[in-house]
């Protein structure tokens, strides 16, 4: 028998939503409803220097105004990342009792980026680090001086092969490609790579569907989950939206077509509409509700390349 698909969604609450995310969200549940599946929505409110409980709030909200429905999750506490750091612990020590992970003292700027999701242009390989070739001695050294560590994750010289639902093939070899990465920061924030997998793994998701901007992390994640003892999910990312003002990936740091102005300013069925044109499930401008696009919904229609939002705000 085929197994349910449990599939996601996973915001962080950093910001309002804009366009771009509601894009993804909208896929993920089409993708879901469309093969009968369950979905989940797990708050990504892992690193609490950027993530607000008002911002959570407006996302639970955004999605329902959008007219898009959960089978658990939020605001379920249990699923908010930020409830969820002993089972972070737990999957790092697993890791740390395989002998996978290592301490790191390099800058600050490193490890704090290690919580949130990665942007584009922020993925290039960890070129510099020389902790691990730290002996016991240095390292025990560095600890008894009261120096406080970020904890890596030691990749091997090794091709991770995804089959992408809608990309296609992805083959990474992590230590060229990628490179150590931060599991765990000096703070002690658990980092969104471990954390992601960890959820996935024990909320037994099966699918991710999310922005492409991530596609290049679904290789380390994959191998994470090996290492953790759980099975691959299957991927399919969606397409980005861009700025037609040039200003590349809309994201919350540039607060443009966020849900508070859109929410203000349009209908949701208007809204659903245009995401549904801007990345080709419909030919047409024209308002929808989320349940008239399952019908026909297939990955064929959605398109690969980004899309421009060139319209100017209503
Ligand atoms: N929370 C991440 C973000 O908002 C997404 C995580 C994921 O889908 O894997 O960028």
């Amino acid at each position: 028998m085929k197994e349910r698909l449990v599939g996601r969604f996973a915001p962080s609450p950093s910001g309002y939503m804009h366009l771009g995310n509601l894009l993804a969200m909208l896929l993920a549940w089409l993708d879901v409803r469309a093969q009968n599946g369950r979905l989940i929505f797990r708050m990504e409110d892992l690193d609490p220097a950027r993530c607000r409980p008002e911002y959570a709030a407006a996302l639970a909200d955004d999605l329902r105004w959008l007219g898009l429905d959960w089978d658990e999750g939020w605001p379920d506490p249990a699923y908010a990342q930020s409830n969820r750091r002993l089972l972070y612990r737990d999957a790092f020590e697993i890791l740390r009792a395989r002998g996978l992970v290592y301490p790191c003292w390099c800058s600050r700027a490193r490890r704090l980026a290690a919580a949130s999701a990665p942007h584009p242009g922020e993925m290039s390989a960890d070129q510099g680090c020389r902790c691990y070739a730290l002996s016991e001695a240095e390292r025990a050294e560095r600890m008894a001086a009261g120096q406080v560590p970020a904890w890596k994750l030691r990749v091997p010289d090794e091709e991770v092969t995804i089959p992408d639902g809608h990309y296609g093939t992805i083959v990474q070899n992590l230590a060229r490609d990628c490179g150590d990465f931060i599991v765990r920061r000096r703070d002690g924030v658990y980092a969104y790579q471990l954390a992601v997998v960890t959820d996935d793994l024990l909320m037994g998701v099966n699918r991710v569907v999310r922005g492409r901007d991530l596609l290049s992390s679904a290789p380390r994640q994959a191998w994470l989950f090996r290492q953790l003892g759980g099975k691959v999910p299957s991927y399919c990312h969606a397409p980005l939206l861009t700025s037609g003002e040039g200003e590349g990936k809309l994201s919350k740091r540039l607060g443009s077509l966020s849900t508070q102005v859109l929410r203000r300013e349009r209908t949701p069925e208007a809204v659903v509409g245009q995401l549904a044109f801007l990345c080709g499930l419909r030919d047409r401008d024209e308002p929808a509700r989320p349940a008239e696009l399952l019908s026909d919904f297939s990955w064929d229609r959605v398109r690969r390349e980004d899309a421009a939002v060139t319209e100017p705000l209503p």
